[in-house]
C-alpha cells in the first residue's frame, strides 16, 4: 500500500524495514554498532506520524545524552514537515524535569524548582554532614553522595534501606537529613528527578492512566544502559501484558553496554524480551558506517570478552584505509600530533565538525585543548568541565536562582559573601543553626542574627528582593544584565586581575541566554500541538495540581526554563554556535555518534583500561566495551594514539602501552612510528640515562614538562615497552601477588601484580583510598605484611 512506498522507507533493508513498519506491540532491536538502529528508531516514529497512526504528542522517546536527543531531532525535522521540537522526545532527566514542571504539585515541588548538579549535590551533601557534626574523613560528602544516589536508583527512600551496620545506619540517617534539606530549599538532584516522577505515577492511577492513554509509542535507544529506576519508570508509562495496544520498542547492543559502573543493568534486556513477551527480537547485521579495517579492529576487540549475546557486523564498504597507530614521547607530544593530522584532514577537504578527538578521563583534554586553541582550530567539546560549572557563571546562576526561589540554600550559600559584604564563617554558622532549629530556609532566618553580621545578612536579602522587583517584566537576557550588575559580580571581577576571561564567560552567559530563548521560541506556540492533547483527563479526574508544560503554552517562565537548561545541558560554547569546531569528548559522551575521522588518544595502561577497572574480570569487560564503542564511531579513519609519559593530577606518569594494542587484529594497523623501540630509543634512552645519572628529568623532556624529583620518588612507572614486559615471579623478596604489602606514604594495600627484574622490577598495589598504583621496587620500599 501507499504507506510501503514512502519515501522514508526506501533507504532501509529488508530487516530495518520490517522493524519500521511493525505492528503496534513490544519490540526489541538486538545490534552492533552502526547498524541502524537509531536510524530505525527515528524512522519508525516518522513513518507513524506520517501515517497518521499517532500524533506527535501520542510519541515518547527516550535517549541517553543531550547531543544524541538533539541529533534525533535534528534527523526528524529533516523527515517531517512541522516542528518537532515540543515532541516528547529526550533524555531520561530531561523528560523527567518536563514530566515534574508539569505537576510540581502532585509532586510536591515548588514551581520554579531548581536542579543540582553533580557538584551542588556534592556540597549539599556536605552541609548535611557538617550539620550533624559528623567526621568527613569517615562520611566523605561525594561518597555519601553514590551512596544517596545509589539508594534512589533502587526506589529506595530512607526508610527502605536496610542497614546492617552502623556505618550504614548513619549513612541512611544522613540520606533522610539531604532528604529534608532538599525539600526545605526546593532543590532536587539528578537522581531525584527520575525517583520523584516515578513515585508520581506509582501512587497516582490518574496521572498515570492518562500517559498511558496518551502515550501510544515509547521508543527507547541504548536500552543496555537504563538501570533498574529507568526501567521501571519505562513501565508505569506502559505496563507489560495490560493488553492496552500501546508499543514499546527497545533499541540496544549489549556490547556497548558502558554505565554498568553508575547501575546499568544490562539485564534488562532479557527481562524486557521475557516480562513483554517479545515475539521477536530484531538483529541487523549490516553495518553502515565504518569501512572494513575499523570494522575489523572493533570486532576483533570485543570477541575477547567472555560475557556476550553474540552478534555478528559486516559491511560492503570495503576495507578503507588500516588504522594509524602513533607513539608519542609526552602528553604535549601527543596533542601537537593531533594538530598536525587534523591541519592535514582539513586541508584534505574533510569538515572540522567531522573530526572527533576521544579520551578516556576528562582530565585529558586540556593539554588537547590548549593544542588546538594555541594553533587556532576552533573545537568544542563535550561534557567535562562544563561552562555552566565554571566558578564565575554558577556565581551569576546562583543570583538568578535566589530571584525566583530564595529558600534555595545552596545557592544562598554559594554567593551570599561573594563579592564580600562582610559576613564570616561565624555568623553563617549561626545562621545555619537558626534555621536548623525552626525548620526554615537561611533566607526567612536572617532576622533572628544579631549585630552588624545579621545586618549585613538582611542587607543581602534586601538585595536580592530589590533585584526581583527591578526585574519584572524584563526579558531574559535584561534580567541577566541587571543581576550582573547589582549583584556586583561585574565590579569585582572588572577589578580583580584574573578577571579578563570571567568577564568573558559572563558576557557569553547573557549570549548562551539569547541562544537559549531564540531556539525554545518563548512567547510563540513551538509546537503546535493542540491544548487538548495533554491534561483534558487530569483536569476531569481532578488533579488541579497539573499545569501544562511549555508544550500547551507556557508555564516555565523563560528564567526558569534557562535555569534547568543550565543544570541539564553540557554547555558547548568553545566555539560559537554553527562554527565548523572538532569535537572534543570522553568516550562515554560519543556513545551513538558518528565522525568521519576520530583518534582515540592516551591508549595507556592505567588510563584505558582505567586503573580502578583493570583489577577485576568484570572491570575490564566494561573497558573493552568502552574501547569498543571508541572504535566504531569512526566511519572513514580511525588514529590511536599513545604516550610514553603523562602530566596527569599534577604529576608526570610513565605508561606502558595499552593492552588493548595486543588485541587488535595486526593486519588492520599501520603504525607510524617504529615499533619496540625500548630503551634504544629517542626519549626512554634519554630518560634511562637522566636516571642512571640520578639527574632527574628536569630540561630533559622536549615537550618542557619536568618532574618534580620528591614526586617521582613516591611512585613511578617506569617506560617499559610491553614487548620487554615479563612476569619474571609471583614473588619478589617476600612480596607474594595477592597479599598484604606496607608503603610508608600510602599506608596498607594489596598486590595486584609484580613485573620485571633487578632495578626494572615494579609492582601494582591496590591502596584502596589512594587508589591502584605502580611503584618502582628499587625506589617505594614495599614491605610484606601477613
Ligand atoms: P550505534 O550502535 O553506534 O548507536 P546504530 O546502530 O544506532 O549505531 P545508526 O547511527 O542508526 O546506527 O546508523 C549508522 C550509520 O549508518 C548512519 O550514518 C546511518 O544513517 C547509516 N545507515 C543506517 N542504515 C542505513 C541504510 N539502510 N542505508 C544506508 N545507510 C544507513
Ligand atoms: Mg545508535
Amino acid at each position: 500500500d501507499a504507506a510501503q512506498h514512502s519515501p522514508l522507507l526506501k533507504n532501509l533493508n529488508p530487516e530495518q524495514l520490517a522493524a519500521v513498519t511493525a505492528a503496534a506491540e513490544p519490540a526489541l532491536i538486538l545490534a552492533g554498532a552502526g547498524s541502524g538502529k537509531t536510524r530505525v528508531l527515528t524512522t519508525r516514529i516518522a513513518w507513524l506520524l506520517q501515517t497518521g497512526q499517532v500524533s506527535p504528542g501520542g510519541v515518547m522517546a527516550v535517549t541517553f545524552t543531550n547531543k544524541a536527543a538533539k541529533e534525533m531531532l535534528t534527523r526528524l525535522s529533516t523527515m517531517l514537515p512541522f516542528n518537532v521540537r515540543g515532541m516528547w522526545i529526550g533524555t531520561f532527566h530531561g523528560l523527567c524535569n518536563r514530566f515534574l514542571r508539569a505537576h510540581w504539585k502532585l509532586a510536591h515541588l515548588p514551581q520554579a524548582f531548581q536542579i543540582l548538579d553533580a557538584s551542588d549535590t556534592t556540597s549539599a551533601v556536605k552541609r548535611v554532614i557538617k550539620a550533624m557534626n559528623l567526621d568527613e574523613e569517615r562520611f566523605v560528602p561525594k561518597q555519601v553522595g553514590w551512596f544517596i544516589a545509589g539508594c534512589k536508583e533502587d526506589a529506595q527512600r530512607p526508610g527502605d534501606v536496610v542497614a546492617h551496620d552502623e556505618q550504614t545506619r548513619k549513612l541512611v540517617e544522613i540520606y533522610a537529613n539531604y532528604e529534608d534539606q532538599c525539600q526545605r530549599e526546593g532543590v532536587v538532584d539528578f537522581a531525584e528527578l527520575m525517583l520523584r516522577s516515578y513515585e508520581l505515577l506509582r501512587d497516582n492511577p490518574a496521572v498515570r492512566e492518562h500517559y498511558q492513554a496518551r502515550f501510544r509509542h515509547i521508543l527507547v535507544d541504548e536500552f543496555q544502559d537504563t538501570n533498574k529506576l529507568q526501567y521501571a519508570w519505562l513501565k508505569m508509562f506502559a505496563p507489560p501484558g495490560s493488553g492496552s495496544g500501546q508499543s514499546l520498542l527497545a533499541v540496544g547492543d549489549d556490547d556497548q553496554s558502558i554505565y554498568a559502573f553508575r547501575g546499568a543493568r544490562v539485564g534488562n534486556m532479557a527481562d524486557f524480551e521475557r516480562e513483554y513477551r517479545v515475539k521477536k527480537v530484531i538483529k541487523l547485521e549490516q553495518n553502515y558506517r565504518s569501512f572494513g579495517h575499523i570494522l575489523d579492529a572493533a570486532n576483533e576487540l570485543i570477541s575477547r570478552n567472555t560475557q556476550r549475546l553474540g552478534k555478528t557486523l559486516r559491511t560492503d564498504a570495503g576495507q578503507g584505509d588500516p588504522i594509524r597507530v602513533h607513539e608519542a614521547p609526552s602528553d604535549f607530544a601527543e596533542a601537537q600530533w593531533l594538530i598536525e593530522e587534523i591541519q592535514s584532514l582539513h586541508r584534505g577537504g574533510l569538515d572540522r565538525q567531522e573530526i572527533a578527538i576521544l579520551y578516556r578521563s576528562n582530565a585529558q583534554s586540556r593539554v588537547i585543548e590548549s593544542a588546538l586553541f594555541n594553533s587556532g582550530i576552533p573545537y568544542r567539546v563535550y561534557g567535562g568541565l562544563r561552562f555552566f560549572e565554571r566558578a564565575e557563571v554558577k556565581h551569576a546562576l546562583a543570583y538568578l536562582r535566589l530571584l525566583e526561589n530564595p529558600n534555595d540554600d545552596t545557592s544562598f550559600l554559594r554567593v551570599v559573601n561573594f563579592p564580600t559584604r562582610g559576613i564570616g564563617a561565624k555568623t553563617l554558622e549561626n545562621l545555619q543553626d537558626a534555621a536548623k532549629a525552626t525548620g526554615r530556609s537561611l533566607y526567612q532566618s536572617v532576622s533572628a542574627i544579631p549585630g552588624k553580621g545579621g545586618a549585613n545578612l538582611v542587607a543581602f536579602t534586601n538585595l536580592i528582593d530589590s533585584t526581583r522587583n527591578l526585574t519584572q517584566g524584563m526579558t531574559l537576557r535584561e534580567i541577566i544584565e541587571q543581576v550582573l550588575e547589582t549583584s556586583g559580580l561585574l565590579e569585582f571581577y572588572r577589578t580583580d586581575k584574573d578577571g579578563a576571561e570571567r568577564l568573558e564567560n559572563l558576557d557569553e552567559l547573557i549570549n548562551a541566554a539569547e541562544a537559549f530563548v531564540m531556539q525554545e521560541g518563548f512567547g510563540k506556540n513551538a509546537v503546535g500541538l493542540p491544548v487538548d492533547e495533554v491534561a483534558p483527563t487530569l483536569t476531569a479526574a481532578g488533579a488541579p495540581g497539573a499545569v501544562p508544560d511549555a508544550e500547551t503554552g507556557e508555564i516555565m517562565s523563560p528564567l526558569v526554563a534557562f535555569l534547568t537548561h543550565a543544570s541539564l545541558e553540557a554547555g558547548d560554547n568553545q566555539a560559537q554556535a554553527g562554527q565548523d569546531a572538532v569535537q572534543l569528548m570522553t568516550v562515554h559522551s560519543a556513545k551513538g555518534l558518528e565522525f568521519d575521522a576520530v583518534f582515540i588518544t592516551g591508549l595507556e595502561e592505567g588510563l584505558f583500561p582505567h586503573e580502578n577497572a583493570m583489577s577485576d574480570h568484570d572491570g575490564l569487560e566494561e573497558e573493552r566495551r568502552l574501547m569498543y564503542v571508541a572504535i566504531t564511531r569512526a566511519r572513514k579513519k580511525l588514529s590511536i594514539s599513545f604516550c610514553q609519559t603523562r602530566m596527569l593530577h599534577g604529576q608526570t606518569r610513565y605508561n606502558v602501552k595499552s593492552r588493548f594494542f595486543d588485541e587488535l587484529p595486526e593486519t588492520s594497523l599501520k603504525w607510524l612510528t617504529p615499533r619496540n623501540q625500548g630503551f634504544g630509543s629517542g626519549f626512554a634512552r634519554e630518560y634511562q640515562q637522566a636516571w642512571e645519572r640520578g639527574s632527574g628529568l628536569k630540561g630533559m623532556v622536549g615537550a618542557g614538562r619536568v618532574a618534580d624529583r620528591g614526586q617521582r620518588a613516591a611512585w613511578v612507572e617506569p617506560p617499559v615497552p610491553a614487548s620487554m614486559k615479563q612476569k619474571v615471579s609471583e614473588e619478589h623478596g617476600g612480596l607474594r601477588v595477592g597479599k598484604g604489602v606496607f608503603h610508608t606514604k600510602f599506608g596498607e594495600g594489596v598486590l595486584l601484580t609484580l613485573e620485571g627484574t633487578g632495578a626494572d622490577a615494579r609492582a601494582q598495589v591496590n591502596f584502596g583510598r589512594h587508589g591502584t598504583k605502580w611503584l618502582a621496587l628499587s625506589v617505594a620500599k614495599l614491605t610484606p605484611i601477613d
